[in-house]
């Protein structure tokens, strides 16, 4: 198969042809039809997260159609693969039903290989089917973007002002949602971003502009997906008296330090890692209805290394997915 294959970090993804992937027991073999890109996988790539399978094909956000393997879906089922590709179900965490904070946790496009390729091959019991109404290219984004971004939202509890700092693939998908639930969204982007804010205001957004300024108005809550650790400070700025601050990335840079007294009040500010498998279930379930749709620019999977640049850059409006 053909495949983009990561060698070492810091360096370009390289174009390869690996030998088919073989499905192990309650493994399904995956044509893939569509492969969102993710903030995540610049992060392996630029060795911000230090642990991968080398060599490794990246991609977690998988549309694929089934070829064989598994007893859960049938021969040419739709079926998405997340983030989360296995876990170990006997830690603490697994037993508590926070399987997201697993001790063994396996992740794909990370500790096994992902979907920037032909084919792909994933455990079963972490996948999910695809919901009818989306196609292959718009459903990848929901597969990371989509629950991540949900599952950070569900962690701003009630906030009906809610900020979302980065305004990308993630926060493009998450904005919908939160109106749709009644919530009102202030969209923070970098300083001068006027497409981006267009962008966020073009899909309800009451406010768009400068992040690290902040809104006009006082909120419940902010989602910082950008990796930039100022903005929680900023974000923390931002939020009334017991608000949160949420931090769904993986990865960020150091978060400045700062007064106390910015905290104070009840103010909390706390991480988000991975998801669960009734995250996927209860977002895929959800989307269609609101409905969700995805923004997307879709790209041959051989320009794989030119989209990591153009997301790096900020360039993307809503979310990239790779197509083989
Ligand atoms: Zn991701
Ligand atoms: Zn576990």
């Amino acid at each position: 198969m053909r495949a983009q294959v990561l060698d070492a970090p810091r360096t370009p993804l390289r174009a390869a042809e690996l030998p088919d992937p073989v499905a192990a027991p309650r493994q399904v073999l995956l044509r893939v039809r569509a492969c969102g890109v993710c903030r995540t996988d610049l992060h392996v790539l630029d060795g911000d997260l230090r642990h991968p399978k080398l060599p490794l094909v990246l991609g977690h956000q998988i549309v694929g159609e089934l070829v064989s393997g598994g007893e859960r879906f049938g021969t040419g089922a739709r079926v998405g693969v997340p983030w989360l590709g296995w876990t170990c179900g006997e830690c603490r965490f697994c037993l508590a039903g926070v399987e997201n904070l697993c001790d063994r946790a396996r992740f794909t496009g990370y500790d096994v290989d992902g979907g920037y390729a032909e084919l792909a091959v994933a455990d079963e019991r972490f996948c999910f089917p695809i919901p009818e109404t989306y196609a292959d290219e718009q459903a990848a984004p929901l597969l990371c973007a989509g629950l991540i971004g949900y599952r950070s939202l569900r962690f701003a509890g009630d906030a009906e002002r809610i900020g979302l700092y980065g305004f990308g693939a993630s926060a493009h998908i998450v904005c919908q949602v939160a109106l749709a639930q009644g919530r009102t969204v202030y969209a923070g982007t970098r300083a001068g971003d006027d497409e981006t804010q267009e962008f966020a205001r073009s899909l309800g957004a009451a406010w768009a502009g400068d992040a690290m300024d902040g809104p006009p108005a006082e909120l419940d809550a902010v989602i910082v997906f950008a990796p930039d650790g100022a903005l929680v400070p900023a974000a923390l700025g931002a939020v009334r008296k017991g608000g949160s601050v949420v931090c769904a990335g993986i990865h960020m840079s150091d978060i400045p330090s700062f007064p106390y007294e910015a905290l104070w009040g009840e103010r909390v500010i706390r991480s988000v890692a991975n998801l669960t498998r009734a995250d996927g279930e209860e977002f895929l379930a959800l989307a269609p209805t609101v409905p969700v749709r995805t923004e997307v620019e879709v790209s041959p999977l051989a320009e794989a290394n030119e989209v990591l640049d153009r997301l790096r850059r900020g360039d993307v409006r809503g979310a990239a997915v790779l197509v083989p």
